[in-house]
């Protein structure tokens, strides 16, 4: 509620110009019953022609004056309400990319989806809708009541029942449907994870043709879903009837009192009935809102949830900005993620030299990855220190820290849009020479030039039309055209074959003198070729050294030149 009286209130001159409006349009409804009373009792049971054009020709214009406030009101109910979700969306994504991958692990990149887009709309509809009924429902109801109090003050008793046996049905309504469209919102969320697993993973699906299985994972999401739905539907499917029969009840009453009293005259007996109509309509809109509102502080909530994440890694204080060197030191660091149970780094202890080729190599989940992400501060040690050039990379600035590293992932990824684009990502002003020297070096140059429009050739979503060697070579060329000082290869070149891999590894040794890199390979020749290596298992180092050294006395080391190369150059 809270969040949403923020939004609202930046945008309250226009809230205020809707109701406005709103107000004019209600106050025309309003009349247009007692205006019908005065030209059927004065002009239609008198016979006179005039009276009903006169009378006629006000209600002419209060419906012209209801008509232009109904269309201003749409009009900036609707306005007000795009503003609002619009801003809400641009800070959630603003506030997204603020956060560490440690936050965005515990929200789930999943949930952050849906609280971008559907919770948004939520509360849209929610104050659009608000903007709506938010006067109209009280104006209609008092106004209403007033005005047949005024008119035939005799049926004030009947009016109080059919009213508090209206107020008491829609009272229990809200309160028992309330929790039950809680219920709905919860099985709505788990519905939407589960098919978005499944998008998101469907070549796997497929291949594992787990079809099937992944279908009774929906179905009992569906099913839960429509359960509960059914159960809050159930409930209003009571009271609806029941309000509708309590105010048509009304109406007989007064009806059967009128008739018994020829006093009354027939054009305000027709206006009571049909203030009671109106009457029971707002009634109805105030529980429709209601039960949107319901929904709305549901993602309201989860909104303000994203939003008052506090960053996990807090901001470095001071701006350093030397000509980095490229020294990267571990001291005794140790790392374990969020709710995981065991370490995924212990007490690791190396350092790089400026312009030095450190490979990695050890098992997979041995933590080389994660040992790499803690350069650019993906996430943060949780013991010990991580430095460049002796500064703590939690004293660098986030900015200068991702200038002066450049990492390509182990899963290449490449956004829609050109070649081009895709390469300037690394650095805005890059000139054309660059990202060619960019590219050749990264053996993407002839790969670019076979394909029809070159440069300007369109990627699909994450480059799903090029194979995965074409997709780690244009990720390597996107970080050199950086021109970083330390470069993280987090075993990118996997899927190149062993001849592109040596001349991809040449090229750089070759270009990059004075950048520190840091080579994870899952294949001893590739590290072989480095100065030093690291041999990681289990998160704890087993060796630093050159190959030779690390032959001689790293028996991890030694076990997977074995099970790679076997023996045949040993003897
Ligand atoms: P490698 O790159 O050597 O294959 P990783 O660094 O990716 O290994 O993983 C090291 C360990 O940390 C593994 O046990 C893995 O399961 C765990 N791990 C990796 N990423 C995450 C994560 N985001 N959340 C929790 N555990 C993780
Ligand atoms: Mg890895």
């Amino acid at each position: 509620m809270k969040l949403m009286a923020q939004y609202v209130k930046r945008h309250r001159w226009m809230f205020l110009t809707a109701l406005l409006f709103l107000t004019i349009e209600t106050m025309a409804d309003l009349l247009q019953p007692t205006l019908m009373s005065l030209i059927v009792d004065n002009g239609v049971k008198e016979a006179d022609v005039g009276q009903i054009l006169y009378y006629g020709l006000i209600m002419f214009l209060i419906a012209l004056a209801g008509a232009f406030g109904a269309v201003m009101r749409n009009i900036f109910a609707s306005r007000t309400s795009q503003l609002i979700g619009k801003e809400m969306r641009a800070d959630l994504f603003k506030k997204v990319q603020t956060l560490s991958l440690e936050n965005i692990d515990r929200l789930q990149p999943a949930s952050i989806i849906t609280r971008i887009t559907n919770d948004v709309t939520q509360i849209q509809d929610f104050i659009n809708g608000c903007m709506r009924i938010m006067v109209k429902a009280p104006i209609t109801c008092i106004g209403a009541i007033l005005l047949i109090i005024i008119q035939t003050p005799r049926q004030i008793p009947v009016m109080a029942v059919i009213l508090i046996a209206a107020f008491i049905l829609i009272g229990s309504n809200m309160k028992l449907g309330y929790p039950l469209f809680g219920v709905m919102q919860e099985k709505l969320d788990q519905l939407n994870n589960v098919s978005r697993e499944f998008l998101a993973s469907i070549r796997v699906v497929k291949a594992f043709n787990a079809e099937s299985q992944e279908e009774e994972k929906f179905e009992a999401a569906s099913r839960n879903l429509g359960q509960a739905t059914a159960s809050a539907m159930k409930v209003m499917a009571v009271f609806s009837p029941l309000i509708n029969l309590s105010v048509n009840f009304g109406i007989i009453v007064l009806l059967w009192m009128s008739r018994s009293q020829d006093s009354v005259q027939i054009g305000r007996l027709m206006a009571s009935v049909n203030y009671m109509t109106q009457i029971l309509f707002s009634m109805g809109m105030i529980s429709n809102i209601l039960n949107t509102a319901v929904r709305a502080i549901a993602s309201a909530g989860r909104i303000s949830q994203v939003l008052e994440e506090t960053p996990a890694q807090k901001k470095a204080a001071r701006p350093v900005c030397p000509q980095w060197r490229g020294e990267i030191s571990f001291s005794d660091v140790s790392f374990s993620y969020a709710g995981a149970g065991k370490e995924a780094l212990s007490h690791v202890d190396f350092l790089a030299k400026p312009g030095e080729t450190i490979g990695i190599i050890g098992p997979t989940g041995s933590g080389k990855t994660t040992l790499v992400n803690l350069v650019p501060r993906f996430y943060d040690a949780s013991g010990g220190s991580v430095k460049i050039d002796g500064v703590d990379v939690t004293g660098i600035s986030e900015e200068e820290l991702r200038r002066a590293v450049a990492i390509v992932p182990q899963k290449a990824l490449l956004f829609t849009g050109t070649i081009l684009e895709n390469l300037r990502w690394g650095r805005k002003d890059a000139d054309e020479g660059e990202i060619r020297r960019a590219a050749a070096i990264a053996c993407a140059a002839s790969l670019v030039s076979q394909m029809k429009d070159g440069y300007d050739t369109l990627l699909g979503q994450g480059g799903v039309n090029l194979s995965g060697g074409q997709k780690q070579r244009l990720s390597l060329a996107r970080a050199l055209v950086r021109r970083p000082r330390i470069l993280i290869l987090d075993d990118c070149t996997s899927a190149l074959d062993a001849g592109t891999e040596a001349l991809v590894l040449e090229g750089l040794r070759r270009e990059l003198k004075g950048v520190t890199v840091l080579l994870i390979s899952q294949r001893i020749s590739t590290v072989a070729r480095t100065d030093r290596i690291l041999c990681l298992e289990k998160g704890r180092v087993q060796g630093f050294g050159s190959h030779e050294e690390l032959m001689e006395v790293c028996p991890a080391y030694r076990a997977i030149y074995h099970s790679q190369i076997g023996g045949k150059q040993h003897g």
